[in-house]
Formats: C-alpha cells, sequence, structure tokens
C-alpha cells in the first residue's frame, strides 16, 4: 500500500454525472459589479470555482458558469464571499435554450 492508497477524497470531474445541466431548477448569474475577481480584474478569488462539485466553473474574472452540466445545486453561490452569485429560477430568464438550441 502507497500514500496514493490512503486517499479518500475524490475529485470532481465536467460531465462525470452526465449532462447534469438538466437537473437544474435554477441557474447561478454572477453579477460582476460585486465579484471580487470582477472588480480587481484579475483571477484572484476563485472559491466559486473550487467548491463546485461537477467542475463546470471555468476560472475568470468573474468566473463562467458551464450550463450544460451546472445542476443548479447552489453551493457556488452559498461559498462566495461577496454574494456575487444569485441562484435565479429558470422560468425567470423566460426562455427555453434547450428548444432553441442552446447551451443546456
Ligand atoms: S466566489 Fe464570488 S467573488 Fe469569488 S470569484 Fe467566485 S463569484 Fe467572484
Ligand atoms: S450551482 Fe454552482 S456549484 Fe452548483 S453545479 Fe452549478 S456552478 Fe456548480
Amino acid at each position: 500500500m502507497d500514500a496514493s492508497d490512503l486517499i479518500a477524497m475524490s475529485k470532481p470531474a465536467r460531465g462525470e454525472a452526465g449532462r447534469t445541466g438538466d437537473w437544474r431548477s435554477a441557474r447561478p448569474v454572477v453579477d460582476a459589479s460585486a465579484c471580487i475577481a470582477a472588480t480587481q480584474d484579475r483571477v484572484t478569488c476563485q472559491i466559486c470555482w473550487a467548491h463546485c462539485p461537477d467542475a463546470c466553473i471555468e476560472q475568470g474574472a468573474p468566473p463562467a458558469v458551464d450550463l450544460e452540466f451546472c445542476k443548479g445545486c447552489g453551493i457556488c453561490a452559498d461559498v462566495c464571499p461577496a454574494h456575487a452569485i444569485a441562484m435565479v429560477p429558470e422560468a425567470e430568464h423566460g426562455v427555453c435554450e434547450a428548444a432553441e438550441g442552446g447551451t443546456r
């Protein structure tokens, strides 16, 4: 047994559980005027990226969410220290992106 056998943590991977974007009832919307990375115009903070269980946030200023795989769990919104992420119900977007061949 080597050290790697003792590590119990798992590493999430984008798309590992299929197209989890189909599960979503609300989507994370980043307010760039509040996001620490965006206001500093550099890739800092990224706490949302570090906590997403589906690895569907791309680092950036601000970070970007891949809606094809975001399942809408809301963890990114909960951990954001600037309260820059709001979970917005899909119904409020008023557009069925799947029907339009969009990002879901
Ligand atoms: S956790 Fe919040 S403040 Fe930090 S990069 Fe993500 S959206 Fe911006
Ligand atoms: S809501 Fe946020 S943490 Fe949850 S899957 Fe989507 S991007 Fe990741």
